[in-house]
């Protein structure tokens, strides 16, 4: 059976990004049938939801899942619960996505667009994988209600089961080891939480450690423990230090933005959300709608070409495709192709051509 790409552009820049991409895949990937449909702010308009369930059930029967990205202030008054956001929610939650894999990797021609020092950024290549459908961002009760005296409390509830902690702690030593970057100062996997405050984050670690000594340590993979904010502070301090790092839901949100400005641009950066193995994935640039720039043919493209390149490896098993976007993007980088945000003048479909031609 033809292996199904379901692409879902979104709103701002999110179908200018696409629109390059879907040039890649028919390049690279001739028989990979491609889709459509709407998310988010475009899908609003159009059924007054941001995700429907019929748009729902073509993703989970796609063999991989491809976002642009949703959100914009044209609906910023609309109800939390049909904003566009809403619909990102929904499909990770739906596809029951819980490893968010974000690899910070910086191409050695982009070493001087990054805000830290060259030595510290050439040749970076870590991962942040962030648990994606659990902790403070789904937790119930959440709300805000308004007080006898008049003021007003606004709540969440952070909270972690251990099987929740298990599934994505796998899935973190499971990728350590492929890489095998253990001589790092955090070689293998640095689980990040907020034990020292937090008791969702005590049994965070907890749990993480108990895993580790009953079924991984065996694999050789080494375990290092760190609060968040110490995360936060070593990463910009010594981010080559790291190989894989283990967060939660709202720190790895936090955490893989940071590691972002490490990279040169947000608009670098790809992402993929794995389920279990055999379900289809969900892969999306880092970045939002970027409304200040959408409809101007400025944004990078490179994030979605690259989050293509993440469904070839993790979803659609065609590594050496995989490679070759990977490589195509690079090239261009290294012969100067640059969108603005990296500090050239390529608009959106130059650069997308300058990738097409290395490949
Ligand atoms: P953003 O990532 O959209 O933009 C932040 C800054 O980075 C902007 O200056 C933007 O121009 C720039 N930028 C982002 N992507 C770029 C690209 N590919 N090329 C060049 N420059 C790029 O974040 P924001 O401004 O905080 O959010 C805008 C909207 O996007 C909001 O509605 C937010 O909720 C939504 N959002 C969506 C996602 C998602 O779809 N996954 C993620 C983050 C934010």
């Amino acid at each position: 059976m033809a292996q199904t790409l379901l692409l879902l552009p979104g709103d701002g820049i999110g179908p200018e990004v696409i629109e390059q991409t879907v040039r890649v895949a028919e390049k690279v990937a001739p028989d990979l049938a491609l889709e459509y449909g709407l998310v988010g702010g475009a899908s609003y308009e159009e059924h007054g939801t941001p995700l429907t369930e019929e748009t729902l059930t073509r993703a989970k029967g796609a063999s991989a899942v491809l976002l642009g990205a949703v959100g914009g202030p044209k609906w910023a008054g609309v109800p939390r619960d049909k904003r566009p956001e809403m619909g990102l929610l929904g499909l990770r939650k739906g596809l029951d996505v819980y490893a968010n894999l974000r690899p910070a990797l910086c191409f050695p021609a982009l070493a001087d667009a990054s805000a830290l020092k060259r030595h510290l950024v050439e040749g970076l290549d870590i991962l942040i994988v962030r648990e994606l459908v659990g902790g403070v961002y789904f937790g119930e009760p959440k709300g805000i209600e308004t007080l006898p005296d008049g003021t007003r409390r606004g709540f969440d509830n952070a909270e972690y089961t251990t099987p929740e902690i298990h599934r994505i702690t796998r899935v973190a030593f499971d990728i350590a080891k492929g890489r095998g970057n253990y001589d790092r100062t955090w070689g293998g996997v640095c689980s990040v939480e907020k034990s020292n405050v937090m008791d969702s984050g005590q049994l965070w670690k907890e749990e993480v450690q108990a895993l580790y000594d009953a079924e991984l340590k065996d694999t050789g993979v080494p375990l290092h423990h760190m609060l968040a904010d110490a995360c936060a502070m070593q990463l910009v301090r010594e981010p080559k230090g790291f190989d894989v790092i283990l967060a939660d839901n709202l720190f790895g949100d936090i955490l893989s933005d940071e590691a972002s400005m490490l990279t040169g641009s947000i608009g670098m950066l790809p992402s993929a959300s794995l389920s279990d193995a055999g379900k289809p994935g969900l892969y999306e640039p880092v970045h939002g709608s970027a409304p200040d720039i959408a409809g101007q043919g400025k944004a990078n493209p490179c994030a979605a070409i690259l989050s293509l390149e993440m469904a070839m490896r993790w979803n659609l098993d065609r590594i050496e495709t995989a490679d070759a976007i990977s490589k195509a993007v690079s090239t261009a980088l290294e012969k100067g192709a640059r969108t603005r945000d990296l500090g050239g003048e390529m608009s959106t479909s130059e650069m997308g051509d300058a990738i097409l031609a290395e490949l």
